[in-house]
């Protein structure tokens, strides 16, 4: 049935890159057997998953939706990969994102934009725009994201999804085609919060193939999200993100449909209080420091002799020659942008003004969010300051686009879990209400999330 949507509707959306129906179904079948055969099968056995393409499949078309990676086919499966294999799930295909997860509207992707399902005019949300097109048009019932400055969130809020960026280090990111090393995290995107926690469950826990992997069980997301169905609140505490609150520089239709859903927690039995995290506001900028300067050094392996694309190889350019051409050629102009930002920040005498600095910032949004921890259970704020926006209308002024992940960086920098949840509608667009818990307590933004179901 999903395969068929897709063949119905993907023409006009444009979520994924590559569909491998045969290899969706040979799953399907097989799980098949072993149901009818009375095997003991997981939660999930059977149920279809789209991967973004940032997350290297095994003998299936890898890109990051970028020409450098064109026909790149991996030898391997990213360990989150290895564990939807193990839980039975069908993969149908893979995303389509913005060029190597950088960008919040999917326009950066080099192999075409998707479309909003709730309007074809409009952007779908980014870096992970095609696994929430996927999931909000019906063509995938849970995909998977990766989140490092909002793109499991945002895309999340403008498509009327659920989004849920685990704690950093919970989920392995070995096959995680690297954007910026401290910050990326795989993670769920589905149509419920119950649907999101049964995912984390089976990507979640230690990986020994990734050195920041935390060797710690899981949160219990799917026990917290079924105690959030209740729709029982009393006892738990949030706080709303005084310096979020006023919603500078955002829809006041985004506000509004927040403050509904600020409301419904209040009537669902949580005690709402405002907190200041006086930091929050220089998390924008410090991002755009520290991402940058991962990526610079993590985007350096596209040489032209390892793997991918390599332009001018006809044994009369010199190595850098051909290194440039096939670097001016493979990356887009949004990559080009972030290396050259990210190498002059890291570069020797900048390195301590710009990189040291944004590190330092880092560390007063976790201490902020610590203090604001030992106040109450979670934070919550709007996702994203605006709806799904029209092709084109930010592509022209990078700050316009960045703008997007004014709400979802804080919990990339601190490392902590947060859930975007949709929260009605403003002019007939969804948005989304951003649930922030303290590190490792996933299973407490899964229990508010639910809740607001
Ligand atoms: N929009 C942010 C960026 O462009 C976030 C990307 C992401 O989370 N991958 O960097």
């Amino acid at each position: 049935a999903f395969l068929d949507r897709i063949a119905a509707v993907d023409e006009k959306v444009h979520a994924f890159l590559h569909v491998d129906a045969e290899g969706a179904l040979a799953t399907a079948r097989a799980v098949d057997a072993d149901r009818a055969a009375g095997k003991p099968l997981g939660p999930l056995a059977g149920v279809p998953i789209a991967v973004k393409d940032i997350v290297v499949t095994k003998g299936m078309p890898t890109t990051a939706a970028s020409k450098m990676l064109e026909n790149w086919i991996p030898p391997y499966d990213a360990t989150i990969v290895t564990r939807i294999k193990a839980a039975r799930m069908p993969i149908l295909g893979k995303t389509n994102l913005d060029e190597f997860a950088m960008g919040s509207s999917t326009e950066y992707s080099a192999f075409g934009a998707t479309r909003n399902p709730w309007d074809l005019k409009r952007i779908p949300g980014g870096s992970g725009g095609g696994s929430a097109a996927a999931v909000a048009a019906g063509m995938a019932p849970l995909a998977i994201g990766t989140d490092t400055g909002g793109s499991i969130r945002q895309p999340g809020a403008v498509t009327g999804t659920v989004g849920g960026k685990p704690t950093y280090g919970a989920n392995s990111r070995y096959g995680l085609i690297a954007f910026s090393s401290s910050l990326d995290t795989p993670g769920p995107v589905a149509r419920t919060m119950l649907d999101a926690a049964l995912l984390h469950e089976v990507i979640a826990g230690h990986d020994p193939l990734d050195s920041t992997s935390i060797p710690q069980d899981p949160a219990p997301v799917v026990a917290a999200a079924r105690e959030g169905l209740t729709g029982d609140l009393s006892g738990v505490k949030l706080g709303v993100v005084t310096q979020f609150a006023a919603g500078e520089g955002a829809e006041p239709g985004v506000i509004a449909a927040y403050q509904t859903g600020v409301e419904a927690l209040a009537k669902l039995g949580a005690d709402i209080v405002e907190v200041s995290c006086p930091h929050f506001e220089y998390a924008l900028p410090a991002y755009y420091l520290i991402a940058p300067s991962e990526c610079s050094s993590n985007l350096a392996r596209f040489d032209s002799v390892r793997y991918g694309l390599r332009v001018g190889d006809d044994g009369v350019r010199s190595l850098e020659e051909v290194m440039a051409a096939t670097r001016e050629a493979g990356f887009g102009q949004e990559v080009k942008r972030r290396i050259m930002l990210g190498t002059y920040a890291l570069s020797s005498g900048y390195v301590d003004e710009f990189y040291g600095q944004a590190q330092k910032v880092r560390t007063l949004i976790t201490r902020d969010f610590e203090a604001a921890f030992n106040e109450v259970d979670a934070l919550i704020s709007p996702t994203t300051p605006f709806t799904a926006f029209e092709f084109g209308a930010r592509t022209a002024d990078p700050y316009q686009m960045y703008l997007a992940d004014l709400y979802t960086i804080p919990s990339n920098l601190s490392g902590g879990p947060a859930v975007s949840v949709p929260v009605g509608l403003s002019d007939g667009l969804p948005a989304g209400l951003q649930v922030m818990a303290p590190t490792l307590r996933d299973d407490v933004a899964y229990r508010v999330g639910a809740a607001l179901e």
